[in-house]
């Protein structure tokens, strides 16, 4: 039914707009094929500060490899986070697998729909609580991503940002505010499809935008102005040396403890060089601190510069020989001597990767000589 406005609020304008907008321009996603609650809870923890195109393949693999809570619950960790290695923020993946125990043990396999059971599982926060309660199962939840919080302070002319939890509390309740009664798993979604693909941060295409006649800083020509920058993070630079060390056609690799930054994963062994200090100085105690002996260093392999969100890693990568001796490993879980050909088996950070990929591309130009 469609009333003249004056008869309707501002708020079921929104909703019927938006609603509208999403049924003929959403991206056909796979998770948005599914009405399996276990798919869109995977595919809401992969989003978290990635972007779709990065998460495709990998939700693809992921429901390829678990197509089941069952299936996750079960499955080894080093296959979870393999699957998981270069969508970072490692205890996702973890979280993910701890939430399917916890569901496969307490709830037959099945997600729970209430805010209060759904809370309570590792890794689901408000926002993933609101957003899986309301697509999985039609409960009436708002969600409030970054995207979300972007359309809401534009659309109402909010100064707020979400970085206080002040400005957060006041997002969160225009967010419900504005979700209608039915169809609320579509509207949120909306929500988030408008933000990510036409109220974008940058110049955002308000000519081609389902709300521009509701939007308020549209309406009064000031859209940059919201929301108000937040202060820009410091991204601190750390310099580290690592070694790929050889014996007898094998190579050593470490695993991560099991708390902190890449948790679980494994590494080559090596360090943050300290000031004053040589790449090649720190390589060299570094392994004596971590291994107990000594090693020599027979070329410098490569220098690799990789982003992560809050540092920068310059990472002076050797290869090199140990001495002959027990090794007596201090900064990890466990350790291996593996070939070049079962690198690819283990879960390794973004970094460490472009390393067995460089080691690959060796090994083959040197079986063409
Ligand atoms: S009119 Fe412009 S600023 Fe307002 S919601 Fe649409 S895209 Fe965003």
């Amino acid at each position: 039914m469609h009333l003249p406005a004056s008869t309707m609020s501002d708020t079921v304008l929104i909703n019927e707009s938006l609603l509208r907008w999403y049924r003929k321009e959403r991206r056909d996603l796979p998770w948005r094929r599914s009405r399996d609650p276990y798919a869109i809870w995977v595919s809401e923890i992969m989003l978290q500060q990635t972007q779709v195109k990065t998460v495709l393949p990998y939700f693809e693999r992921w429901m390829q490899a678990f197509p089941t809570v069952k299936d996750l619950a079960t499955a080894p960790e080093s296959k979870v986070l393999k699957l998981w290695e270069g969508l970072g923020y490692y205890s996702r993946a973890r979280n993910l697998q701890k939430s399917a125990i916890l569901v496969k043990d307490q709830y037959a396999g099945n997600l729970p729909s209430t805010r209060k059971e759904i809370l309570a599982l590792p890794g689901i926060g408000p926002y993933t609580a609101g957003a899986i309660l309301s697509i999985a199962f039609g409960v009436r939840a708002s969600v409030l991503d970054g995207n979300v919080k972007r359309v809401l302070s534009r659309l109402r002319r909010l100064k707020e940002n979400g970085k206080t939890s002040k400005s957060e509390k006041r997002l969160w309740a225009e967010a419900e505010r504005i979700l209608p009664e039915k169809d609320v798993g579509d509207f949120n979604q909306a929500l988030m499809e408008l933000g990510a693909q036409v109220c974008i941060p940058q110049k955002p295409h308000c000519m081609i935008c389902p709300l521009k006649k509701l939007c308020q800083a549209h309406l009064k020509a000031d859209v940059q102005n919201f929301p108000p920058p937040k202060p820009q993070p410091v991204i601190k630079k750390i310099d580290v040396s690592a070694a790929v060390l050889f014996r007898r056609g094998k190579i050593y690799i470490q695993q991560r403890v099991e708390k902190g930054l890449m948790a679980g994963l494994w590494e080559f062994p090596g360090g943050k060089i300290e000031k004053n200090e040589s790449p090649e100085k720190c390589i060299v105690r570094e392994i004596r601190e971590e291994l107990g002996l000594e090693m020599t260093i027979e070329e410098k392999l490569i220098v690799i510069r990789h982003s992560y969100t809050q540092f920068r890693v310059t990472l002076h990568v050797f290869k090199g020989r140990l001495f002959p001796g027990k090794i007596t490993p201090t900064a990890c879980q466990n350790w291996k001597w593996v070939a070049l050909k079962e690198l690819e088996i283990y879960p390794f950070p973004s970094a460490n990767v472009k390393i067995i990929k460089l080691l690959e591309k060796l090994s083959n130009a040197q079986e063409k000589e």
